[in-house]
């Protein structure tokens, strides 16, 4: 047995971040293995680590050696396979390996909080049918009870956590204890695993028989599935061309080989419709890991796919490092969503990680998406990826037709609202035909800046270098970037005008204007305002399938996922706020963003129509989108990369420097960029400067981007930037590495 064992201690700092030897107490001989996590003494503290390594012999003194002092957790967290894999996370993205390893395992896990918690669930004790009898007897004589129940009676199926309950339908807990008296209700206690979205129906139902070209695509995986040579495929198919379908069946081919799968999906499109959909089909095999799982959920969830019970993982980005026993195949849905790109330490990408995964496992990786990112076609065009395409729909219903409205125009024929003419007529033949719409917008809140008109002065956050956007209802000024609140001016804090105004539009405020403009519509927003409570996101599209909303206004939330058949109108109010950012994704999240929003109608019997409103109708996202041409955007696209010299032509790295002193931060990236120029490695440098976003949260930032035209020279530069550079930094600043970055900003 191993006496000695290297140990990644937790303390995110470059200069020690390196495998440290600890010996092994005689009690905890034979239980320490590589994934372990341990407690172990580090100078004069107890920090917790990752055991790495086992080994007989140390080059260390007998008195310089310290102990493990205590294990976390009985069984080891990761295989050395995993550890492979983290370590070339570390590596490509230049990240500390415990970042790494911090990311791979839940930190509640990995910091020993994990209780087994017994949980109060509350659900309905009596029959769906007669909940109107008691509602009525409840009405005027207890209005609390009353509530509770009419709380029900949206979703007679649920199971509520107790605490939840009490907090969303704002009572005391005694009303709740009363209605269990009378048996209107009943309570039980939780401890096993619980199910997310325990309340759907039990019966399992069986696969569809596949589309004569769902069967061309499956075939085609099928044929090599098994033979352990890793492949990647990019599926691209329109919404509702049947690519879940085909990752169902795709999965239940794994699984009938005793494998396990692991599905990716955009945190966003971890709807109760999706999970129920995959519970349906496989019942508890499946487990599903998102950020509104409680720590508890998260620990059961995690075991029951360590110990293999679980072998279908559906889960967001970090669910790509779930530990599943013999993986057989990954799936990436809407491979091309900015969500899959970590925007810290580590700064991975799910989609590289899945890939190098998938590589070490000697499976395949399946890459679903109606609108493939610029990288992922490209390397289908270059053929490092099989092609597989999905263009119609299933029901070989056609794409909504899509106006263009160029809101100049509109202005010039002498309507100055937010809503084109066309726009306010087709939201009122919907209501009018009792079908339902959804009005898109990327900006929350009621305006997107408030500005003097008399000096031009904006009002800016003082933690961050952002303009502060009108909330009516609260009638603040509130910080997006960090949630700080103002007070409304009434002069300008300038030149003390009173022509302060605020201008742009929100969600909130076109959801006031709407409430004019059609009185009688049922208008409910969607936007991360009105959806911060659990369940919140739920209940709101609960109501849009049950037909008791007429019109849907949100943010990116309304674009993703929902298929309600009766939606028959879709508006963009404007197409311009991603398209005019300082990024150069920013045509392609434009593309994406129409394209999957327009997406949203036409699903059912009824035709749909989408409206996208814009100041840039010529622009080639916006014509791409109207004629949902992906080819024609592509060309487009890749034409502009390739004369910019952007990805995926060349291979970047963004630099950003923080700190709360501003010539610090910026001194630091200033003599990084003289560093980097020594080098004498081939590259392209922009900057230094400040950041697009000077200050996020009081911190000063400056950039640096370095473009490469090979993989290979960007490696040699990292390492040695890590290795010479960051290990003894002159300045005490942070920073921030970004390899392959999603976000300019
Ligand atoms: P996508 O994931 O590409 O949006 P889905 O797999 O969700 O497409 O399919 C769209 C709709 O068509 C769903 O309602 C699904 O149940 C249905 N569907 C998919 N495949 C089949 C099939 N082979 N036979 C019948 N209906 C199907
Ligand atoms: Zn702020
Ligand atoms: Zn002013």
């Amino acid at each position: 047995m191993s006496k000695y064992a290297e140990v990644i201690v937790d303390i995110p700092v470059r200069k020690f971040n390196k495998p440290y030897d600890y010996i092994i107490p005689d009690n905890l001989l034979g239980k320490v293995d590589i994934g372990t996590a341990v407690i172990v003494g580090f100078g004069n503290r107890k920090l917790r680590g990752f055991v790495i390594n086992l080994k007989d012999k140390t080059e260390l003194q007998p008195e310089q050696i310290k102990e493990v002092k205590k294990l976390i957790s009985p069984s080891p967290f990761f295989s050395q396979k995993d550890l492979k894999l983290y370590r070339w996370i570390s590596k490509y993205y230049c990240a500390l390996l415990i970042d790494v390893l911090k990311a791979a395992v839940p930190t509640a896990v990995f910091k020993g909080k994990i209780r087994k918690k017994v949980v109060k669930m509350v659900e309905l004790n009596i029959k769906k049918t007669d909940i109107n009898k008691y509602l009525v007897q409840l009405k005027n004589k207890a209005p609390s009870q009353y509530k509770v129940l009419k709380y029900f009676k949206e979703d007679p199926s649920q199971i509520v956590l107790l605490n939840n309950l009490i907090k969303e339908v704002d009572v005391y807990r005694g009303s709740i204890d009363a209605l269990e008296k009378k048996e209107i209700l009943k309570k039980s206690e939780q401890i096993k695993r619980r199910i997310p979205y325990k309340d759907f129906d039990q019966k399992l139902i069986k696969d569809l028989d596949p589309s004569k070209e769902q069967q061309r695509a499956l075939d085609i995986i099928k044929k090599d599935l098994f033979n352990k040579k890793s492949k990647t495929y990019l599926l691209h198919g329109v919404t509702g061309s049947g690519k879940t379908e085909i990752y169902i069946q795709l999965i239940r081919k794994v699984i009938n080989k005793d494998r396990s799968a692991i599905l990716l999906v955009p945190e966003i499109s971890l709807t109760p419709v999706m999970v129920k959909r995959f519970y349906s089909r496989f019942g508890e095999k499946i487990a599903i890991l998102h950020s509104g799982l409680s720590t508890g959920e998260k620990y059961d969830e995690w075991r029951s796919i360590k110990k293999g019970k679980a072998k279908i993982v559906i889960g967001a980005r970090s669910a790509i490092f779930a530990p599943v026993k013999n993986l057989g195949i990954i799936i990436i849905d809407e491979e091309h969503e900015n969500s899959y790109k970590q925007n810290n330490s580590p700064y991975y990408h799910a989609r590289e990680v899945a890939k190098k995964r998938a590589n070490l496992n000697n499976i395949d990786l399946i890459l679903g998406t109606a609108t493939p990112s610029l990288e992922s076609y490209h390397q289908a065009v270059t053929k490092e990826y099989v092609y597989l395409s999905l263009p119609n729909r299933i029901d070989n219903k056609v794409m909504p037709p899509v106006k263009i409205i160029d809101m100049k125009e509109e202005l010039k024929e002498g309507n100055p609202s937010i809503f084109s003419r066309f726009l306010q007529k087709k939201l009122k033949e919907a209501l009018k035909k009792n079908e339902q719409a959804i009005l898109f917008l990327n900006r929350r809140g009621y305006s997107s800046f408030v500005m003097c008109r008399s000096c031009g002065h904006v009002i800016r956050c003082d933690n961050c270098d952002i303009s502060m956007t009108y909330h009516k209802k609260e009638d603040k000024l509130i910080c997006h970037y960090c949630g700080q609140s103002k007070e409304v001016f009434k002069n300008c804090p300038n030149c003390n005008s009173r022509y302060i105004k605020d201008f742009g539009v929100g969600t909130e405020r076109i959801e006031n204007e709407m409430k004019e403009l059609l009185p009688q519509a049922r208008v409910i927003r969607m936007d991360m305002d009105t959806t911060i409570k659990k369940g919140s996101h739920r209940r709101i599209l609960k109501k849009l399938e049950n037909k008791e909303i007429d019109i849907l206004i949100g943010t990116q939330m309304v674009a993703k996922g929902h298929d309600y058949p009766n939606i028959s109108f879709v508006g963009v109010i404007t197409a311009d706020t991603i398209m005019n950012l300082p990024d150069f994704r920013s045509s392609e999240r434009t593309f994406q963003l129409l394209t999957q929003v327009a997406g949203r109608t036409g699903r059912g019997e009824k035709d749909g129509i989408v409206a996208i409103q814009t100041y840039n109708p010529d622009h080639y996202s916006v014509l791409a989108a109207k004629e949902h041409d992906y080819q024609y955007f592509y060309q487009k696209e890749i034409e502009l990369r390739k004369v910019l010299k952007y990805p995926p032509f060349t291979y970047l790295i963004n630099i950003i420097t923080l700190d709360k002193d501003k010539a610090k931060a910026k001194s630091a990236l200033y003599d990084l960029d003289r560093y980097v120029k020594n080098t004498k490695i081939k590259m392209e440098i922009i900057g230094p400067s400040p950041a697009p976003i000077e200050k996020i949260r009081n911190n000063y930032r400056f950039q640096l981007l370095l473009k490469f035209n090979k993989i290979e020279t960007r490696i040699k530069a990292l390492n040695k930037i890590k290795s010479e550079y960051l290990t003894d930094p002159k300045y005490n600043v942070k920073y921030n590495i970004d390899v392959d970055p999603i976000s300019m900003l």
